[in-house]
Parts: structure tokens; sequence; C-alpha cells
């Protein structure tokens, strides 16, 4: 036994610490890319800082104040505001409209919009929340927008929802969208994919919640049981997620730097156990094919369905049905690979989801064929999406041109596993990852420049590997 402990334990030591991925990550790149080649970003059009304050009462009633520091960085003059208000899909009223059933609808009360602290009228339609401004905000000038509204959760909510005892803050705060080619960046909310996209911003955050709960969140410095009233500041996030849990069986891990923490709410020890030991060997494989994970903390919950945040993941359905425990682990790996696709390398996940879930899905078949010395099945990839409907859609068209997922997850993973069938295979993609993932952290990416990089890495002649399942319009 002990003998065994220590072969794991010299494995453990001789796996490359993370801290020296930085270097390898150098000389990679400049192997690789020609180097006239600079990475361009999307610009998100504006520069945001969030202010929020909950109190959630002991009847599950919250209480919230978000403040907006809003910089306008692009080229226009803006003569209104955007914003997603995505708990408002989520009433009587909006149900009705968008034939959603719940269990329970939420109730939503807004008490206050202030611009600049001057009461401001506003109109809300769904999930778009719009507030014309009768001092247009020029270039380069900040606006403050100041929100005070109440909710109560409601139950078979997408996302922003109260399960059983627990309650999911998801994107509960008003939003503000991208702007870009002279307008808004918001598109209609639909129940499959995610149809909001938001650029990095700050947040801090303050709570008081209940006695007998724990507030679980995008924070990295949060310890079980949490405090009853705190706050946290994040930098640099498309958005924050905070449950509020009750009674939850917790294990926790230490990996490196990072406090793994998964929260359960069944008699399933042993489960969770395996799941923060699968958290951990997946965590330690994305840091070194791709770089640093962002945060010092991880959160699992296992509650509600898959769904990657900052910091944070849910796991434990699909189309809220159950999954098996298999299932779960896989999601948890599928999860914990949104960190950096997604989370770090952003994309417009209503216009180009094959950017994320493309990504996720091949960093995540990585990960299992790092594990076996079986060979990547190429053939029986190309054979599966023959299966899909429409197989010949490319997978970069927005998420209302499809009947389903299968494009931007499934082929999209396939088509860039193909990128490597005669380059290498895995040793070859995860290089591959690692340049993408080191150029583009912190930046938003669309087809357009993933062609360009593509074009570069590869020294591609023409587009032939490409335009047979991207849409390539330069
Ligand atoms: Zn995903």
């Amino acid at each position: 036994m002990l003998v065994l402990i220590i072969i794991l334990m010299v494995f453990v030591f001789l796996k490359p610490a993370p801290r020296n991925v930085d270097k390898e990550i150098v000389l990679v790149e400049k192997n690789v890319l020609k180097e006239d080649f600079s990475p361009q970003t999307l610009p998100s059009g504006n520069e945001s800082r969030y202010d929020i304050h909950l109190k959630m009462e002991t009847d599950g009633e919250f209480q919230i104040g978000t403040a907006i520091e809003i910089k306008n960085t692009s080229e226009d003059t803006w003569q209104e505001l955007v914003f997603y208000f995505i708990p408002n899909i989520f009433t009587q009223d909006s149900s009705e409209q968008l034939g959603n059933t719940l269990d329970a609808s939420a109730t939503i009360q807004v008490h206050d919009v202030l611009v600049d602290d001057k009461t401001s009228g506003f109109t809300l339609a769904n999930d778009t929340l719009t507030i014309p401004l009768d001092a247009p905000v020029q270039p380069g000038e900040n606006v403050a927008v100041d929100f005070s509204y109440q909710f109560i959760l409601p139950v078979g909510g997408l996302r922003f929802t109260k399960t059983k005892d627990n309650y999911h803050l998801a994107q509960f705060y008003p939003m503000l969208a991208t702007y870009r080619d002279h307008k808004w960046n918001k598109e209609e909310y639909g129940f499959r994919g995610e149809t909001f996209h938001t650029g990095f911003s700050d947040f801090h955050v303050s709570y008081d919640i209940p006695e007998s709960y724990t507030f679980v969140s995008t924070s990295e410095e949060e310890s079980y049981p949490s405090q009853r009233i705190g706050a946290f500041h994040v930098k640099d996030v498309k958005e924050i997620f905070i449950a509020i849990l009750k009674d939850p069986l917790v294990v926790e891990k230490q990996v490196g730097d990072v406090n793994i923490r998964v929260f359960g709410f069944e008699e399933k020890d042993d489960l969770y156990k395996e799941i923060s030991e699968i958290a951990s060997d997946s965590l330690q494989y994305f840091q070194q094919i791709l770089g640093l994970y962002p945060f010092t903390q991880l959160d699992i919950v296992l509650d509600s369905l898959g769904m990657e945040y900052p910091g944070i993941v849910t796991a434990g359905s699909i189309y809220s049905k159950p999954i098996n425990d298999e299932a779960v682990k896989n999601m948890v790996i599928h999860e914990i690979a949104h960190q950096w696709f997604y989370g770090v390398i952003n994309n417009d996940p209503y216009n180009e989801a094959w950017l994320d879930e493309g990504f996720t899905s091949f960093a995540e078949e990585m990960y299992h064929f790092s594990k076996t010395d079986d060979e990547v099945p190429y053939e029986n990839m190309l054979n599966r999406i023959e299966l899909i409907k429409d197989s010949s859609l490319p997978v970069n068209l927005p998420l209302d041109q499809y009947e389903n997922n299968s494009h931007f997850y499934g082929k999209a993973r396939t088509m860039l596993w193909q990128l490597f069938k005669e380059r290498g295979g895995l040793e070859e993609a995860e290089k591959f990852l690692k340049t993408y993932y080191n150029i583009y952290k912190y930046k938003e990416v669309n087809t357009e420049e993933f062609v360009r990089f593509a074009r570069n890495y590869f020294d591609l002649e023409d587009d032939s590997e490409l335009s047979t399942w991207l849409e390539i319009n330069n």
C-alpha cells in the first residue's frame, strides 16, 4: 500500500508544475507563427464596472442594487443603452408570450433606474432593457447607471432558478450588451444555447443572506460555510454567478494553487470525491496544455444543468433530467474546459457558438485521449457527423440557423480534430491549442480571426481544409 502511495507521489511530482508553462508557450509561438502575425481582437465597445449589492430575505425575496459605471469605447455617440435583463424572461407575462412553462413564475419589480443620478425612463421587453439617454454619451465619455429592483426566483427556470432548496443566481443583474458595427449587439432570448454576450468587466459584489444558507460564487476567496454578510471583487470576467445553497455536502481538494470545492446534495460522498479527483486531474491537464487557470478557487455545484461561469460551474442534468454518474463526470470536465474557452478567450455565443462549445468539446476529448493509448478515430468521427440533420451546414452560423446544437459542438470538434489527422495527432493538437490560447487570452475572437490564425499556423496555401465546415467571408 505504501509503495503504491510512493509511486503515485513520484508520478505527481514528475508532472510539470503549471508555473513553468509560460516559458514553453513563448517557444511554441516563435517556432510556429510567422513573425508578421499579430492577433486582432473584437472590441466590445464599452468598459464596464459593476457594483452589486444583494440582500436575500428569509422568504426568498431578493433586493438588488446594481450600479454600473460605463465608458463608451466605441467610435459612435450613444443615444441609448441596451442591457440583457434575463430575469424578466421568467415572469408569467413573458412565459406566456414565449410559450415557456415553469413550475412557478418569477416576480420582478424594478423600483428605480437612474442615469447619472437622475431618474430615467426605460423599456423592458422580454430580456431587452433599453434606456433612452437625455444626454447622449460621446466616445470616450462615461455614464453611470443605477438600478434597484427586487425579484423572486422562478422554479423550473433556465440557469436563473430556484431548485429544491437552492437559489441559482445566473444573469440576475442588467448586463450591458456589446456595441459593434454601429449598434448594440443584442439578440432575442432563446432557450437553446447562450443568447447573451458581454465583454470582460470588473465586479464588486456585497451580500447579506439568511442564516443557514451558504454563499458560493465566482469569488475565489470563499470558505465553507460562508459568512452571512460578505463581499468580493473580481476582474476581467464576462459575468458572475452566485449560488445560495442549503445544507450541501462539501468535498474540497487542493491542486497546486487551486482549491477545488464540490457541492452535492445527496448522500453520495464517494461520487463527490471521485468528481473532485477528476476535476483536479482535468484541471491539471488543461493547465499544462493551455495555461494557468485564472483563479485560486474552482467551485462545482452538482445541482441543475451543466453550465459554465467564471470560477464556478454547475452540473447534474440535461434539459432538467438528471443524468448518470459517468455523464456528470464528463459534464464537469466539459464545464472546466470552458474556463479557458469562454472564461478567458471570449466569443459571441449567439453568433459563433462553435468558438467556445467546439473548442471546449475538443479540449474535453483531448483530455480523454491523453488518458489512454487509443488512436484518435478520425474516420468514425466523420461518420458520426453524417448522422446530424443538415450535416453539411457550416459550424459558425448564428444559433437561430440550427435546429439543434450538433453542429457547433460535435461537428466543430470533429473538424478541429481533422486538422491534426496528418499533422501529428493529439500531441500537435495540444501545441496548437496552447499557441492559440496564449495569443487570444483576454481577447474576443470570431471565425474570421480563427481563419487568419489557422492559415498562418498551418501555413495553408488555400482554405480548402476550412471552407468545408466554416462559412468564410474574407
Ligand atoms: Zn459547453
